[in-house]
């Protein structure tokens, strides 16, 4: 897997801090924007942050390119519907040289197991592969291929549904390979909006576990903002 922030709104914690400042400030945002003292940036995300005036936090966006992922992780990823989306397609890109995928660990773990798949793989490849020749366009010669094969897709999610997507996706309940991505994309937010992800994380980081019986027993310690 391969996962990069590609670009972001450029000091988010200032435009969310200005957007917050505006609902009480005489002045406008352009000029709050150039004259708030990042002490005062500070203290308005403190505020936000404690008060859950979160609607502020959808004025910084940030958009991710992800590589080397299953399709299985993309139709989850693909269920927040507050993030954009945009996916390479199995309509107008062919496999031509061999189906690329991804292979589960507890698969690679167990030989026979690895074989197994090894050989379904290199079978679904072989047919793929045949059917392009046959003439069978791509749009439906992709309806044999498995969860496993390889994609690409870029994501753009606010900050709002950034910290919703942590609380869900970093959470030990959540799949292994959502669960990294999810992980990943927090480690590339963090050093650009330190304050507003301080505590970003699965539901127990924020406000304590939210599966119940489903808990895995082992929550993170709680950050304290100060
Ligand atoms: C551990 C785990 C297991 C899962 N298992 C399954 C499963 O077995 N089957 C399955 O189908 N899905 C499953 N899911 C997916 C899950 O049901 C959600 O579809 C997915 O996590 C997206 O979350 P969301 O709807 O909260 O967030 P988003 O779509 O990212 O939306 C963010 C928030 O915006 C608000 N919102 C968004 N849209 C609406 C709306 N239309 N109306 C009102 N409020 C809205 C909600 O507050 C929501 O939490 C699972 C998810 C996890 C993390």
């Amino acid at each position: 897997m391969q996962v990069e922030l590609l670009y972001h709104t450029p000091d988010p914690e200032r435009a969310i801090a200005t957007a917050a400042r505006l609902c009480y400030a005489p002045v406008g945002a352009s000029e709050l924007m150039e004259t708030m003292p990042e002490e005062r940036v500070k203290s308005v995300l403190t505020t936000i942050m404690a008060s859950g005036h979160f609607s502020t936090l959808e004025h910084a966006s940030f958009t991710f390119a992800i590589d080397g992922v299953s399709r299985a992780l993309t139709h989850q990823l693909v269920r927040h519907r507050l993030a954009s989306f945009n996916q390479q397609s199995q309509r107008y890109v062919k496999f031509q040289e061999g189906l690329p995928y991804v292979k589960p660990r507890s698969i690679a773990e167990i030989p026979e197991a690895d074989d197994l798949f090894e050989d379904i793989m290199d079978a679904v490849s072989a047919t793929y592969a045949r059917m392009l020749e046959l003439g069978i366009p791509a749009e439906d010669a992709r309806f044999i291929l498995p969860n496993a094969v390889e994609t690409k897709i870029v994501t753009t999610m606010n900050a709002r549904e950034l910290l919703h997507f942590f609380e869900v996706r970093c959470c030990n309940r959540a799949q292994w390979e959502i669960r990294e991505l999810a992980h990943q994309m927090l480690a590339l937010v963090k050093p650009v909006a330190p304050f507003i992800f301080m505590d970003a994380g699965a539901s127990c980081v924020r406000m304590g576990c939210s599966e119940g019986k489903m808990t895995c027993g082992d929550p993170y310690p709680k950050v304290v903002r100060n």
